[in-house]
């Protein structure tokens, strides 16, 4: 635990590397068994690719000129940010050849001001010999496998159309678990049909997956999908969440969360192409993050109380 009240993913990657990592996120054009047919080709009701994605990451581009060009964009922004991690994040990243995989994780492991690599997949797009090459990989440099698994309740993965069920999640994690790979997890708080009694019931079963990393944020439903519409006709699925009830929320939440699980994000920033029914306003992440632990200190509370 660092010496927030809760222990943070920038404040492990600090102590463990001497300095702040920054994420470049990369497109190396993998696809998505959800959205090519293989599983269905609408995609999870949320999906939107180019929601989180910043412009200069585009597959078109090599996987070097895309990392010059976000180190261009980030250097202004965090002058202590000496070290890169190249996030591959879009769409499912080890979907694909393990040759594909080899050629692209390799070109960006060999810039120079590049550490590591963050995989952003799917639990159902990996297999042994996948993990046996990243385990490989995690030798000497940074390897963090990202698995979406959004929701512990195969209900809601059914009804968010993501195409997996919890226990392919869990199963995926315990195999890279079982390799000694780095690895975290993102969930969503919001989704349709969850109740807020269900959210907090994922506390346990995330605590049971042998998990280094958790991502969380609230459901921001994007324009144009097919959970918007879904939206405007059952409004009444949907719990949303004020800012400070999120707040309040995510700190009940981590009361029952273990004390070594590392959050990455508790909470995602609102550009206005969501739609977004109470809203938070231009809200940042580090203001968010100040807001979380001011809330603590407050209800003088920490992660992992309850347990
Ligand atoms: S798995 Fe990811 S990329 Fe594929 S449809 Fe779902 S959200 Fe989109």
């Amino acid at each position: 635990m660092d010496k927030r009240r809760y222990n943070s993913f920038v404040g492990f990657l600090k102590e463990k590397y001497g300095c702040r990592l920054q994420k470049l996120v990369v497109d190396a054009g993998f696809s998505c068994p959800n959205r090519d047919g293989t599983l269905s080709t609408g995609g999870c009701t949320y999906c939107d690719n180019a929601a989180f994605h910043p412009n200069y990451s585009t597959p078109d581009k090599s996987i070097t000129r895309q990392l010059d060009e976000g180190i261009e964009f980030h250097q202004g922004r965090y002058r202590s940010v000496t070290k890169y991690l190249a996030y591959f994040q879009a769409y499912s990243n080890t979907y694909g050849t393990l040759e594909k995989m080899r050629r692209v994780y390799e070109e960006a492991l060999a810039h120079k001001d590049v550490v590591g690599i963050v995989v952003g997949t799917r639990p159902d797009c990996i297999d042994a010999a996948k993990l046996d090459y990243l385990r490989e990989l995690s030798q000497d440099k940074v390897v963090i496998v990202e698995y979406g698994i959004e929701s512990c309740h195969d209900d809601t993965l059914r009804r968010i159309n993501r195409g997996h069920t919890f226990e392919q999640a869990r199963r995926a994690v315990e195999l890279t678990a079982e390799k000694g790979i780095m690895q975290g997890a993102h969930f969503i708080f919001g989704l349709p049909g969850e109740t807020r009694e269900m959210m907090m019931d994922m506390a346990p079963a995330i605590n049971a997956l042998p998990l280094d990393t958790v991502k969380f944020h609230q459901l921001q439903i994007i324009k144009g999908t097919a959970m918007e519409r879904e939206f405007r006709e059952k409004r009444e699925d949907f719990v949303t969440f004020t800012l400070e009830g999120y707040i309040d929320f995510f700190v009940d939440f981590l009361e029952r969360l273990r004390p070594d699980l590392r959050i990455e994000r508790f909470a995602g920033e609102v550009p206005p192409r969501f739609v977004n029914e109470t809203p938070w306003g231009l809200v940042r992440n580090p203001q968010l993050l100040e807001m979380l632990e001011k809330r603590l200190e407050e209800r003088d509370t920490w992660q992992g109380r309850l347990l």
